[in-house]
């Protein structure tokens, strides 16, 4: 086998809550991660030359795409004598958009170079050699519903959240990361998630106690020229979804739905308004 293509699935944040700063700067996270049925296309393909070839729609395919970089970490990681590959990626999730678009990429083709040419590894140490690329990465590798700590790279997988319905709605601007966590470190973040009471709901697939504890700790510090978030919050509520949050640094926000009926019919809803829209479930 030569070549593999793979789905790189996005990603929401259920919660997302800060515990604090730590001494190198980064923050300390709690999050429930749930992988949704988004994906881009990874495809990976050995090749007789001795570079790497990444074609990324309009992104650059260098060594500031996540795909690379996990390719290059893969073979430092592991020993292996570094291959030469092609890497192609059809993307369709939004970018900037809070749902892990580059670190599902850099997932996919670590699992991909797996499979082409070390089997043996245990996923433990894909995800190890993810959290050199990017915080998102080892969750990213995981997928499912997980339980995301420190910096994202401490894991634990959860039961399956029942299977909802979700519309993902990213408006036109985007939200910059280093800039939301400055701004949260700035005010008292007087609002946080219920994540033991998420957890429990989780546990007991008690789809109202789920949907009741859906919570992102970043759109308290959101400004007034991204309150669009909330007119998006306010439209998927009163089209039917059962629950509604930016996910992670924004600013895509979604909305999970119970019946496909009004999922389908709030995606058409919003799909006149905002490009950037799009109907999936939970995986
Ligand atoms: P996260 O939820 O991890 O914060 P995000 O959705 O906010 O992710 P991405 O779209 O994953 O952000 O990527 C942010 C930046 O990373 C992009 O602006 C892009 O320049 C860069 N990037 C590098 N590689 C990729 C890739 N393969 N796909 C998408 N973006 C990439």
């Amino acid at each position: 086998m030569t070549t593999i293509t793979l789905p790189a699935y996005a990603k929401l944040n259920l919660t997302l809550d800060i515990l604090g700063r730590r001494a190198d700067g980064y923050h300390d996270l709690c999050m429930v991660m749930q992988s949704i049925s988004l994906h881009d296309d990874v495809t990976v393909t050995l090749t007789d030359a001795d570079s790497i070839v990444c074609r990324c729609g309009m992104l650059p395919g260098d060594d500031s795409n996540l795909a690379v970089k996990a390719a290059k970490a893969f073979f430092t990681e592991t020993g292996i004598v570094p291959r030469g590959l092609l890497i192609d990626i059809e993307k369709r999730i939004p970018m900037q958009a809070g749902m892990a678009g580059g670190s599902t990429d850099a997932a996919a083709v670590m699992h991909a170079l797996r499979a082409l040419l070390a089997p043996e590894l245990t996923t433990q140490k894909l995800e190890a050699i993810g959290a050199q690329v990017g915080s998102d990465v080892p969750y990213c590798v995981r997928g499912g519903t997980v339980l995301a700590e420190r910096r994202g790279e401490k894991l634990t997988t959860l039961n399956a959240a029942p299977r909802f319905r979700v519309v993902v709605c990213k408006p036109d601007f985007s939200i910059s990361t280093p800039v939301l966590f400055n701004h949260s470190d700035s005010v008292a973040l007087l609002d946080h998630p219920d994540t033991d009471g998420m957890l429990h709901a989780i546990e007991e697939r008690d789809v109202l106690g789920i949907s009741a504890r859906v919570f992102n700790v970043f759109e308290q510090v959101l400004t007034d020229e991204q309150t669009e978030v909330f007119d998006i919050k306010d439209q998927l509520i009163t089209l039917g979804a059962s629950a509604t949050a930016m996910t992670g640094s924004g600013s895509a926000v979604f909305g999970l739905f119970t019946e496909s009926g009004q999922a389908q019919l709030a995606f058409h809803n919003l799909r006149q308004h905002y490009q950037q829209t799009y109907l999936a479930e939970f995986i």
